[in-house]
């Protein structure tokens, strides 16, 4: 599949019927699987044989939507969880454990925000936040001896700024650890962060890859590159035996394509079970298949609001990293030439109160807590999302008290616009 384009392995990737097979992806809704003897069982338990036993491990449906997104990413495997929460969680808690350090993008999404210096804080894993635009001696003083990882978001939710992903990739690369990036809100269809030095892409798919609403969901990307055993010492999860899997050594059964998914699946999906639904798994599919359509709708969308939006007399401020006087305008030209993403966020004037004026005289666009969805919604996340933040931690997240993050939807733009228009001329 990987000779196809992008659009076309939206539709084909992951799935190719035999002769008489269901044309669309099966739902495969059953928690478990026959075997003819408990030996052939017994062999999927090992990790010696492939197949499956039990959905929360994996499950053909899921793993056909798995392989769909590793071909869109370009990597060399994939997994699905349950949600962008769990993927995230799994992809840095699958190299860092108590005792271990992660240096990590400030400006990223104020659930990661929370697991990560809260949650995680309290398994053990310390994180140190940098500005994305940080200087190289600034990113270079994050690292500890302990750190494991480096973790951003390639266009960070709801702040907007754009990774310099190769500057990250290479702080990284020289502490011989690997870069996370979550690349929710561009999706590959407008960047793909392993051409740019990534090494595991994680998802809520939840957003645009589903991109209606219909299912919450993450994935996780390995681009098979980084070498673990290169640092043995620092991953021994992946280079040493792991006694829960009869002494099974990860790098060296599954080589450097296989090791971490594997690892991710065999341990954490095991022990965690943040397994999605095969119905999710489905639904996520049929969004898949319409992505290219309907991020290039909501680029085009969102460019307009955002042009309108700054053009207005009561708007204060407007953020959208593809305006021509974004501040991100050189990583946008080269990270994300075809389009960045369909969020456009701005402040009215008046701040707070204003915000929740304008909110509530919106007709079509709807207040949830949602992004990337086909319908235009909008959200005030410092009274939300963002409310356990004190002002200090909001300003690195950059997000200020007065920012409206509104998700552009693929409506008619004219219709978008008259509503923005009707809240407007009512403050
Ligand atoms: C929404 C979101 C998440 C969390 O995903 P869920 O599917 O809601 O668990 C993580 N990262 C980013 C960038 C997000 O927008």
């Amino acid at each position: 599949m990987s000779d196809y384009r992008l659009s076309t392995n939206c539709l084909h990737a992951g799935y190719v019927p035999g002769n008489g097979e269901p044309r669309n992806l099966p739902i495969v809704q059953s928690t478990t699987f026959r075997y003819a003897t408990g030996e052939a069982m017994g062999a999927l338990f090992d990790l010696e044989a492939e197949g499956y036993f039990y959905t929360r491990l994996q499950n053909p449906t899921s793993d056909a939507v798995a392989a769909k997104i590793c071909a869109l990413e370009g990597g060399s495997a994939a997994m699905l969880t349950s949600s962008g929460q769990a993927a995230n969680f799994f992809a840095v808690f699958n190299i860092a454990g108590c005792g271990d350090h992660v240096v990590c993008s400030s400006a990223i999404y104020g659930g990661t925000f929370n697991l990560f210096s809260v949650t995680m804080k309290r398994m053990g894993v310390d994180f140190t936040f940098v500005s994305p635009d940080c200087s190289d001696a600034e990113l270079e003083a994050a690292f500890r001896p302990n750190t494991k990882a480096v973790f951003g978001e390639t266009i960070a939710n709801p702040a907007l700024a754009v990774l310099d992903i190769e500057k990250f990739a290479r702080a990284a690369h020289a502490h011989g650890v690997p870069l996370i990036v979550d690349n929710t809100f561009p999706t590959p269809v407008n960047c793909r962060p392993f051409q740019w030095g990534a090494d595991i892409v994680t998802h809520s798919t939840t957003k645009y890859m589903d991109g209606h609403a219909n299912a919450v969901g993450g994935a996780i990307v390995d681009a098979g590159k980084f070498d673990w055993t290169a640092h043995a010492d620092k991953f021994p999860g992946l280079t040493t035996p792991d006694e829960s899997y009869h002494g099974i050594t990860y790098a060296e059964k599954f080589g450097l394509a296989g090791a971490y998914i594997t690892k991710a699946t065999a341990q954490l999906m095991r022990d965690f079970g943040a397994s999605p639904a095969p119905m999710n798994a489905y639904l996520l599919n049929v969004g898949l298949e319409t992505l290219p359509l309907r991020m290039a709708r909501h680029c085009a969308n969102a460019l307009e609001a955002a042009r309108y939006l700054e053009g207005h007399d009561k708007v204060a401020w407007v953020n959208y990293p593809g305006l021509a006087g974004s501040p991100c305008r050189a990583l946008v030209e080269k990270y994300l030439p075809h389009g960045t993403c369909g969020v456009v966020s701005f402040g009215v004037k008046g701040g707070r109160e204003a915000a929740s004026k304008f909110m509530a005289g919106l007709k079509l666009c709807s207040i949830a807590t949602h992004v990337a969805d086909a319908k235009t919604c909008v959200l005030h996340p410092a009274s939300t999302t963002h409310r356990q933040m004190n002002d200090a931690e909001l300003a690195a997240a950059g997000v200020s008290p007065d920012l409206i993050r509104l998700s552009v939807g693929i409506e008619d733009p004219a219709d978008l616009l008259a509503d923005l228009e009707q809240a407007l001329a009512a403050l």
